[in-house]
């Protein structure tokens, strides 16, 4: 996939987008779930918006600006993203910190947004767009966000900015009033699983269904070779099943990131809901007569309770707590939680 082509879900929404280009917003906030694509959509925008000879809407592929995008030279072309993020690309890091020997930045740094100041003073290739796609917005740091702001309060002329964001809540709130929104979702099944299966997903419907619908967060996970259904959530199951303790679970979660078995249980425990109600598993249908046995056992009470402890775990994640005590309490207090009810305190008045 090149820097020039839209997603294939992505195509009607995006000409959709770009028929009104000759009154085009100076600032889009393009917002989505994780791992749906809104980077990919927000610089083939910019490709488009820079093609000399658009086709229904989309770049062209062929012309002098379609070339310079794809060699990543487009004079009216800026990427704004934490250098750390860069680098992940393959791209150099921002000027501002050329030879530095820190540590690679995880935030958008003011030295960035400034840099920009001169830019919007050259005029552009054949007085067309200049195009800023921000990535990630929540990577601004707050005098970043600012100096953005007083930036976009008196728009530079023929500039478009294209912010991605996943969470609008989590940024500055006069930035976001400063953008139209075009919020994006995740494709249908049909458009997700054609194009996992050209990528070389085995078990594509799996994959998907385990990264919520989102097809880049699932390509992502396959090529890591992470099964759709990770090994010690099956432990879990087990554990659940038989009512004992879970010792061997504690160790398999402590071999991983807190933020990502805490994903895999938030999954299961929506999942559980889900089956509590009798509706269809979403993130893990392998797992789908076990999770109904569990439900139909558990008490509906401890079960929810469970789910906002999972949630409050969610926001303490990043918090420098014992890892191996963190595990340990996880997995006794979810066990607890799908023990049959008649074992479960009643908590009703
Ligand atoms: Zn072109």
């Amino acid at each position: 996939m090149s820097a020039l082509d839209f997603l294939p879900w992505q195509r009607d929404p995006a000409r959709r987008w770009l028929a009104a280009r000759d009154r085009f917003a100076h600032a889009w906030l393009i917002h989505g779930l994780p791992g749906i694509g809104q980077q990919e959509f927000a610089l083939a925008g910019a490709a488009s918006l820079l093609c000399e000879s658009p086709r229904q809407g989309l770049a062209c592929g062929e012309c002098q600006a379609c070339r310079w995008v794809l060699a990543g030279n487009h004079p009216d072309l800026r990427r704004i993203r934490p250098d750390a993020q860069a680098l992940q690309e393959g791209g150099a890091a921002s000027d501002a910190d050329a030879g530095g020997k820190k540590q690679p930045s995880r935030e958008i740094r003011i030295e960035q947004i400034r840099s920009l100041l001169p830019w919007f003073n050259m005029a552009t290739h054949r007085g067309g767009w200049r195009v800023a796609v921000l990535y990630p917005a929540e990577a601004l740091n707050v005098i970043a966000a600012n100096a953005l702001l007083k930036i976009l309060e008196e728009p530079p002329g023929h500039t478009v900015f294209l912010l991605v964001a996943q969470a609008p809540d989590r940024l500055l709130p006069t930035l976001v009033s400063r953008c139209r929104r075009l919020p994006l979702s995740a494709p249908p099944q049909a458009e997700a699983l054609p194009w996992l299966q050209q990528h070389g997903v085995t078990e594509a419907l799996a994959q998907l269904a385990a990264a919520g619908g989102a097809p880049l967060l699932a390509l992502r996970r396959a090529q890591q070779q992470q099964a759709a259904v990770p090994d010690w959530l099956r432990l879990f199951l087990e554990a659940a099943a038989r009512g004992d303790a879970p010792g061997d679970l504690a160790d398999a979660l402590l071999a991983l990131d807190a933020s990502d078995w805490l994903d895999g249980f938030q999954r299961l425990w929506l999942d559980l809901s889900l089956a509590a109600h009798g509706a269809p598993a979403r993130y893990y249908p392998e797992l789908e007569s076990q999770v109904r046995t569990l439900a139909r056992a558990a008490a509906p009470t401890a079960l929810a309770q469970a789910g906002q402890w999972l949630q409050a775990q969610r926001r303490l994640a990043q918090h420098p707590l014992n890892a191996k005590l963190r595990a340990d309490h996880a997995a006794q207090t979810l066990l607890r939680a799908v023990r049959p009810a008649q074992s479960t305190p009643s908590s009703s008045r």
